[in-house]
C-alpha cells in the first residue's frame, strides 16, 4: 500500500516567504537561522495586541482608551529597544508615541460603531491538500444572518495588499468546522448560514479600509493552485535562490547565500529534519524507518482530526443538557465544567428594525443591538404592548450554552 507523505506545515508568511526567495525559506524555516529582530515587527506587534485589548469583549462596555493605550505600553515595555531591534533609542522613542497618536485616532474614529466581534486573534490550523494549513486572524466581525468578515490590520506604509492573504483566510476559514460553531454561538446564526461575505484590510495609520467582497471560488481555486505549487516546490527541496537588490539588501541571511559566497550547505540534523530531501538518500532500513515515522505521524493527525470532531459534538450535547437540566456547573475527571449561557440575536430586515427604533424613540436605548440591549427594551413594563409586538416580530432571540473545563 502507498503510503501518504507527512503533511508539510503551510501558512501564508510561508508561502510568501518562499515566493520572495526560495533559498531565504530554507534559511529560516529549514535550517531555522535566527533572524535579526526588526522594529516595525515589534511596533506591529504591539498595535495588533491593543486592538485585541480593545475588541476582546463578549459584549459591551468595550474598554476606554486609556485602557488601550495602556494595553499597547505593557506589550511595548514587555521587550528593550535593543530586543525590539532599535539601534537609536529616539527613534523607538518617536515609534510610541506615533502608536499612542494612532490608537487614539482609532479609538475617536471607531468608538461610536464599535460591535462585538466573532472572535479575535481566532487561530486554527486545518489539513487540506497534503498541506496542514495555519492561519491566525486578527478579527472576524458578524454583519448580520450569519455572514462574516474577516479583517487583517496593516501598520506598515504602504495600504495596497495583494489579496492572497485574504484569499488563504477564506480558504481555510470556510472549512473549520470550529469558526461555524463559534460563530453560530455568538451570534445566533445557524452553522449552516455561516459564511464569509467581506475581506478587508485595515489599514492603521491612514484609519482606512480596503474592503472586498468574498472571493469567487474560481479565485479561490486559482490561488490555491499557486499554494500547491510552493507545496510541491518545497516538499521537492527547490531552494534556489533568487536575488534582487531590492530583497538581498535587508536580508539577514546574506553571508550565507551563495550568490554572495557563502556556503549554504545544511548541517546533518537539518538534513534529518527534512527526511533526506535535502542530503544524499539515506540506505534503505533509515527509508523504511522514515516511511514508518511519517505514516505513523499523518495516523495520529487524522485521529487527533477525528476525536476534535467528537469532543466538539460532546461538547455542544453536553451544554444542551445541562442547559435543560438547568446545571451550571458539575466537577468531572478533576476540572470544573461550567455552563456559560449565551444569547443569539437575528435580525432578519435590520433597516426595519432601526426604523421602529427610531420612531418610538428607543434607538439610543438598543444602540448596539445586542440580545442584552434588545431584551432590556422587550422587559421595560412601560413599553407600549403594540410597539413592544411590533419589535418582537422583527427580531429572533435563541439561547445557547456552552461549557469551560477549568482545571482544579
Ligand atoms: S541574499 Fe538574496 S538570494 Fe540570498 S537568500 Fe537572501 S534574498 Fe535570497
Amino acid at each position: 500500500m502507498m503510503k501518504k507523505p507527512a503533511l508539510l506545515q503551510f501558512s501564508h508568511s510561508r508561502m510568501s516567504l518562499y515566493r520572495e526567495c526560495p533559498m531565504k525559506y530554507k534559511f529560516r524555516y529549514i535550517d531555522k537561522l535566527p533572524e535579526e529582530p526588526k522594529p516595525y515587527f515589534a511596533f506591529g506587534s504591539s498595535i495588533h495586541s491593543a486592538l485585541e485589548f480593545l475588541y476582546d469583549v463578549k459584549e459591551p462596555p468595550f474598554p476606554a482608551l486609556p485602557a488601550v493605550l495602556a494595553a499597547f505600553k505593557k506589550d511595548w515595555e514587555s521587550l528593550t529597544p535593543e530586543q525590539k531591534g532599535y539601534t537609536d533609542p529616539a527613534k523607538a522613542d518617536a515609534d510610541y508615541a506615533n502608536g499612542l497618536e494612532m490608537l487614539q485616532a482609532y479609538y475617536k474614529k471607531h468608538k461610536a460603531t464599535l460591535s462585538v466581534p466573532v472572535s479575535v486573534e481566532f487561530r486554527t490550523k486545518v489539513p487540506v491538500d497534503g498541506l496542514d494549513v495555519t492561519v491566525i486572524v486578527d478579527r472576524i466581525d458578524h454583519l448580520g444572518g450569519g455572514k462574516i468578515r474577516i479583517v487583517d490590520y496593516k501598520t506598515g506604509k504602504h495600504v495596497s495588499r495583494e489579496p492572497d492573504q485574504l484569499y488563504m483566510y477564506q480558504k481555510i476559514l470556510e472549512s473549520s468546522a470550529e469558526l461555524r460553531y463559534k460563530a453560530a454561538m455568538r451570534t445566533g446564526a445557524k452553522e449552516s448560514d455561516i459564511s464569509v461575505d467581506q475581506l478587508v484590510f485595515y489599514h492603521v495609520p491612514s484609519l482606512s479600509e480596503d474592503v472586498s467582497p468574498r472571493a469567487t471560488d474560481r479565485e479561490i481555486a486559482a490561488f490555491w493552485e499557486k499554494a500547491l505549487v510552493v507545496g510541491e516546490n518545497i516538499r521537492a527541496a527547490k531552494f534556489d535562490p533568487q536575488p534582487e537588490e531590492r530583497k538581498c539588501r535587508f536580508c539577514d541571511f546574506k553571508s550565507r547565500c551563495p550568490i554572495y559566497g557563502g556556503g549554504a550547505g545544511p548541517s546533518p540534523s537539518q538534513s534529518d529534519f527534512f527526511g533526506g530531501l535535502l542530503s544524499e538518500p539515506p540506505h534503505k532500513a533509515a527509508a523504511d524507518v522514515l516511511q514508518d515515522k511519517a505514516a505513523a505521524y499523518v495516523a495520529l493527525l487524522e485521529k487527533i482530526s477525528a476525536l476534535d470532531e467528537q469532543a466538539l459534538s460532546l461538547k455542544k450535547e453536553l451544554a444542551a443538557l445541562m442547559a435543560e437540566k438547568n446545571v451550571h456547573s458539575l466537577e468531572a475527571g478533576g476540572c470544573s465544567v461550567v455552563l456559560e449561557q449565551l444569547s443569539g440575536l437575528e435580525v432578519p430586515d435590520r433597516k426595519a428594525l432601526v426604523k421602529t427604533l427610531r420612531e418610538t424613540g428607543l434607538y439610543e436605548k438598543a444602540l448596539a443591538l445586542t440580545p442584552k440591549s434588545i431584551m432590556a427594551v422587550l422587559s421595560d413594563e412601560a413599553l407600549p404592548p403594540p410597539v413592544k409586538d411590533k419589535i418582537s416580530a422583527l427580531v429572533k432571540i435563541s439561547r445557547r450554552g456552552d461549557v469551560s473545563v477549568f482545571k482544579k
